[in-house]
């Protein structure tokens, strides 16, 4: 634990190395992260900025020079007192927040003994029991060997939690005295439907769960084998189901999950990885591939985003004090129009390639939408001229997604091609809830008569003009506001590639008529909890046997 004092300049040596080790480690596993999992991605990032925090390292110096501590003790002491400032926080998720400074130290930790640190060694599928699970654990675990999860740390925003809910599988989280009571190898049953664990059951349980785990192997197989067909109705009603992607490397995802197309190729990645713009090149081979996997199918490639959640560094010098109101999407791109065209230039070129069009994000008016369109024209113009092969006639659609766009949806869907409702943000900026403050999360409420009557609303201009109107938004997966999309008559729902099939095989398990009645009656109410029983009392009502296994995945926390 103590030092020879002339050996304190070397121990704060081994504590800066060690920080920095533990640093590069996470950023590349980060690397790692499925494109479809961003909030593991963003937890990577935190745990990132934790070790080089000045509190963390600063106070574990101080500790080492004064008190001739070795490293490892000095970030524990520091580590005692940070976690017990943020125990005294009167909020479960900053409190929560502990478990992050408990992980990184401990990988630092680690890193001083010289351990190398391996999460598992598991080759094998298994359900796993621990303390919490870090997203870098995750990753270093290989998702795809995770049964199951149950932890004792627990809450909805742990990131056990956030990551079962990203990947869909079983979990029970905030079990006191798990790791106590269970032992390595041993029959573990995990309920996520009612939040049980049973360490080595019985036969009787054993031979119940088997049966219900049969049915449900069963429904998914069902579900994977039906989704190469459409998303009909019982009563003939076609919609189109498509897939929300980021990168190429899920162009094989989404060929395999049946989706019709891409709704939305998100395109902030490139410009978030690397410290400089990508080149028209580098943005063009990508969305070239993309476009050549998927064609003839439609991709929809919205053009940049950044800002908000998708902060560039540029953008976090701006130091805007609310940048989710501030210099974002298509404001962004029309300040740095070289950017834009950039982009549009990329975007057209692979349009020679495939079914492509553009949708731009966060219009709130006209004027945008027709410098927007000047923009394209001009850059059509530019390419021809140099003999470029592109698509000159790009169809050009906008995103729905913040309540001006609503109010003003039917001039503006004279002069688009089509609209896709982000709902997202539309419930952000529509309810005035911050997507990321957990704090509001308990208003985000999907049936909200006001988010209810601006997708109606919305739906209503588009169709009026002749245009087609696709959600691409998180509620575009939620089977409970299928039959609701459904009713008021979306087009197209785009969501990740894993929803895809479900989605599919619930529309053909619906029909027309009941959604439309039942999105009639939802439209009439203003009670949000009468909206909720209204829609939840119809899931049983319509899908009956579907529901249990529905219920199993999607409550895993
Ligand atoms: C949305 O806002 O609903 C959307 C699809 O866009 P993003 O989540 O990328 O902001
Ligand atoms: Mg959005």
């Amino acid at each position: 634990m103590s030092i020879m004092p002339d050996a304190t300049e070397t121990e704060v040596h081994r504590l800066h190395e060690a920080a920095q080790k533990v640093r590069e480690e996470l950023a590349c596993a980060r690397e790692f992260v499925p494109a479809y999992l961003p909030e593991q991605r963003e937890i990577i990032a935190s745990h990132m900025l934790i070790c080089q925090d000045p509190k963390l390292l600063q106070g574990a110096v101080e500790y080492i020079r004064e008190q001739s501590m070795n490293a490892v003790w000095a970030l524990e002491k520091t580590g005692e007192s940070l976690c017990a400032a943020f125990r005294a926080i009167d909020d479960p998720y900053l409190r929560e927040r502990v478990q992050d400074i408990r992980t990184v130290i401990g990988r630092i930790q680690s890193c001083l003994y010289g351990d190398k640190y391996i999460a598992s060694e598991q080759e094998t599928p298994a359900v796993l029991l621990a303390e919490e699970l870090s997203p870098v654990d995750a990753i270093e675990l290989k998702l795809e060997r995770l049964l199951s999860l149950v932890t004792v740390e627990g809450g909805q925003a742990t990131h056990t939690a956030i990551l079962a809910r990203s990947l869909h599988i079983p979990a029970v989280v905030g079990v006191p005295g798990l790791l106590e009571s269970s032992r390595e190898g041993e029959l573990v049953i995990v309920d996520a439907l009612k939040g049980c664990i049973y360490l080595e059951p019985d036969e009787t349980e054993l031979a119940e769960f088997v049966r219900r785990q049969e049915e449900y192997s069963h429904w998914r197989e069902q579900v994977r084998r039906s989704a190469y067909l459409p998303a009909e109705t019982l009563d003939a009603v076609r919609i189109e189901v498509q897939a929300n992607i980021e990168e190429a490397k899920e162009c094989e995802a989404v060929l395999e999950s049946g989706a019709e197309g891409i709704g939305l190729c998100r395109t902030e990645l490139a410009y978030l990885k690397g410290k400089s713009l990508p080149t028209e090149n580098v943005l063009y081979e990508e969305y070239r591939t993309i476009a050549q996997s998927l064609a003839p199918a439609r991709v929809i490639f919205r053009t940049l985003d950044l800002g908000a959640d998708k902060m560039s560094e540029q953008q976090q010098e701006l130091r805007e004090a609310n940048p989710d109101l501030g210099l974002r999407a298509i404001r962004y791109c029309l300040r740095h129009q070289d950017v834009f065209r950039t982009q549009l230039r990329a975007l057209l070129r692979a349009g020679a390639h495939g079914n492509v069009a553009v949708m731009l994000p966060m219009i709130t008016g006209i004027q945008e939408l027709e410098t927007s369109r000047r923009i394209i024209n001009e850059v059509a113009t530019e390419l021809c001229a140099e003999g470029m092969p592109c698509d000159p006639h790009i169809p050009v659609g906008v995103m729905i997604e913040v309540p001006a766009a609503v109010m003003i949806a039917d001039a503006l869907a004279r002069e688009v091609d089509f609209f896709s409702i982000g709902t997202n943000d539309l419930i952000h900026y529509l309810l005035a809830i911050d997507r990321r403050n957990t704090h509001v999360a308990y208003l985000h409420e999907p049936l909200h008569p006001a988010v209810v009557r601006a997708v109606k609303h919305v739906i209503d201009c588009a169709h009026h003009e002749g245009i087609g109107v696709s959600i691409c938004g998180e509620l575009a997966a939620d089977p409970y506001c299928l039959p609701i999309f459904l009713g008021m008559g979306v087009d197209v729902l785009s969501a990740s590639p894993q929803r895809v099939p479900i989605l599919k095989h619930l529309a053909r398990k619906l029909r027309k008529e009941d959604c439309t009645e039942l999105a009639h009656s939802v439209l009439m109410t203003t009670d949000v909890a009468a909206a909720n029983r209204m829609v939840t009392e119809a899931l049983f009502e319509l899908l009956r046997e579907e529901v249990d296994f529905h219920f199993t995945m999607i409550h895993t926390s």
